[in-house]
């Protein structure tokens, strides 16, 4: 049984005072909550303080990003995985379609953080999801597997017990425009076909596969419902306390 995740990446939203302020509110709403892990991820900057005031409850914290060099040294911006775990972190969300799309990340930096962040012990939630061009003209699925496995490249069987993939069709997030559940399905379970030929039917079947578009209280549990959907990585809609929770709480 796969225990579902549904994280909320705040993106570049929320001063210090603000992301403290949802997360506390979000924490008794999700207090009692069992059937799922809870993860949110604010800014940089947020991570100490909303760390501390969450512990002993049942949200997990995720950094949105990390460097891809494992040693401390010369590298001005970059914050090491170990940093963000020093701080209390327990997830890295690493190679988001923004990140991709802005900030030049490669399949292959996204290689590199992806091992910078296991090396320190910490989850990785690997981003992965085809731009619509590549929909159109029926390349999504390759699209998909070269990220894939690009990310995943040298990974060893206990180094897959720490990922976690979000499948985010680039088209749906911050559009309004959900996959149909069952297009959704259809990617997580070719994802996962892929993870069977790759590692083996064990790790496929215990890795968690979220999906990430435009995900709100009234399509969750749509989503949900799909046999291979194992959770939801959520934008928008998780930067307010209580339609996060609905999400979270969707049974
Ligand atoms: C995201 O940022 O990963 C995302 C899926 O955003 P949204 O839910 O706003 O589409």
């Amino acid at each position: 049984m796969r225990k579902p995740v549904i994280a909320g990446n705040w993106k570049m939203y929320k001063l210090l005072g603000e992301a403290v302020e949802t997360a506390l509110a979000l924490k008794p709403l999700v207090a009692n909550t069992n059937h799922c892990e809870v993860i949110i991820a604010p800014v940089f900057t947020a991570l100490k303080m909303v760390c501390d005031r969450l512990e002993g409850s049942n949200i997990k914290v995720a950094a949105q990003d990390c460097a891809a060099e494992i040693k401390h040294g010369a590298f001005t911006g970059e914050v090491c995985a170990d940093m963000i775990k020093d701080v209390g972190c327990s997830h890295i969300i690493i190679g988001h379609s923004e990140r991709r799309e802005f900030y030049g990340e490669t399949d292959r930096t996204v290689n590199l953080k992806t091992k910078a962040c296991l090396h320190y012990g910490l989850t990785a939630i690997v981003c992965i999801g085809e731009m619509l061009p590549d929909r159109e003209v029926g390349n999504a699925e390759k699209v998909v597997k070269i990220q894939l496995l690009g990310a995943l490249d040298g990974l060893t069987v206990s180094d897959m017990e720490r990922i976690i993939i979000a499948y985010e069709p680039v088209w749906a997030i911050g559009t309004g425009k959900t996959a149909m559940p069952e297009q959704a399905q259809e990617m997580h379970s070719s994802i996962r076909q892929v993870l069977t030929e790759t590692q083996g039917k064990n790790i496929a079947e215990a890795v968690r596969i979220l999906y990430g578009g435009s995900v709100k209280p009234d399509n969750v549990k749509d989503l949900m419902n799909q046999p291979d959907i194992d959770g939801a990585l959520v934008g928008g809609a998780s930067l307010d306390a209580q339609i996060f929770a609905q999400i979270i709480n969707y049974k």
